[in-house]
C-alpha cells in the first residue's frame, strides 16, 4: 500500500486501504484477518489502492460475481464506497490487474463502473450499442482474460435499450444499419405472445435479454481462446441485465 501512503489525503487510512471488490471477497472466502482482508467496514476508508496481481489472482470467477453484486447493492442503496480516484490512478499507473471484463451498451444511463461501484483498475470496460460481440471486441476480451488475467466476462444489456428498439424497427442510418443488423437475429429469436413493437417496453426488454444470451453464446462459439479458459474453470462468461428503473444488475 505504499502507493496510497505516498499520495493519500488525510481521510485515508493508508495501511488499510483496500478495494471494494476485495472486501467483499474476504467475506465470501473467509480469508483470515491476519491476511489483512475483511478488516474494514463500509464507509470507514476511502478506496485508494488498486488491485495487486496477487489479490486479483486469488479471486475465483464466482467471487468476482459476488463482489459485483455487492457493489451494485451499494449503488442501489446510495452507499457507494468513497473512491479516491486520484490515488487509484497512481496505484494502477505502473500495472493493471482487473478482475473482470464487461461488455455493455454505450447508453449514457448504464455506466458499468458506477452501477457496480467499481474503481479505476478493477474492470475492463468494452461498450458498444446493443452490447454485441464482433471480431474486434472478441479480441479485446481475449486480451482482457488470456493476457491480462481477468476472471470474468460480464455481458450487460439494459432495459429500454435504444439499439434494441432500432433493431426491432429496422432503423437505417449510416453505419448504424450494419450494427443493428447484428442485433436482428435476437429479435427473430425472441418468443413473445404480446405486441411485438418497439413501443412495448416489455417486449423490448425480452429482446434485450435474448440479445445478451446470444452474445454470451457467440463469445463461446467464436472465441476458442475464451471458450477454452472457461472450460478450464479459469474464467466465467455470464449475462446480465441492468434495470434503469431501480438500478439492479440482474445476473443470469
Ligand atoms: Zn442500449
Amino acid at each position: 500500500m505504499k502507493t496510497s501512503r505516498a499520495c493519500c489525503p488525510s481521510n485515508v487510512a493508508p495501511a488499510n486501504g483496500r478495494r471494494a471488490l476485495l472486501k467483499t471477497v474476504a467475506g465470501i472466502a473467509g480469508v483470515s484477518a491476519a491476511s489483512g482482508f475483511g478488516l474494514l467496514t463500509s464507509g470507514e476508508v476511502a478506496y485508494a489502492a488498486a488491485l495487486t496481481k496477487e489479490q486479483r489472482d486469488s479471486m475465483t470467477p464466482d467471487q468476482v460475481i459476488a463482489a459485483m453484486k455487492k457493489g451494485n447493492e451499494r449503488f442501489r442503496a446510495g452507499k457507494m464506497e468513497a473512491h479516491d480516484y486520484l490515488a487509484q490512478k497512481r496505484a494502477s499507473a505502473s500495472g493493471q490487474y482487473p478482475a473482470a471484463a464487461i461488455l455493455s451498451c454505450i447508453d449514457s444511463r448504464a455506466p458499468a463502473e458506477i452501477i457496480l461501484d467499481a474503481g479505476i483498475g478493477e474492470t475492463f470496460n468494452a461498450r458498444i450499442a446493443g452490447n454485441i460481440a464482433n471480431d474486434d471486441l472478441l479480441g479485446s476480451l481475449e486480451f482482457a482474460c488470456a493476457v491480462a488475467g481477468a476472471k470474468l466476462i460480464l455481458v450487460m444489456g439494459h432495459t429500454a435499450c435504444g439499439a434494441i428498439k432500432g433493431a426491432i424497427d429496422g432503423a437505417e442510418l449510416g453505419h448504424l444499419t450494419g450494427l443493428l443488423n447484428k442485433i436482428k437475429p435476437a429479435v427473430a429469436a425472441t418468443t413473445y405472445a404480446g405486441e411485438k413493437s418497439s413501443k412495448n417496453a416489455e417486449y423490448v426488454d425480452e429482446v434485450a435479454k435474448t440479445n445478451v444470451m446470444r452474445t454470451v453464446s457467440e463469445i463461446r462459439q467464436q472465441s476458442r481462446v475464451l471458450a477454452g479458459l472457461e472450460k478450464d474453470g479459469k474464467i466465467k462468461i455470464v449475462g446480465s441485465m441492468y434495470h434503469l428503473v431501480g438500478g439492479q444488475v440482474e445476473f443470469f
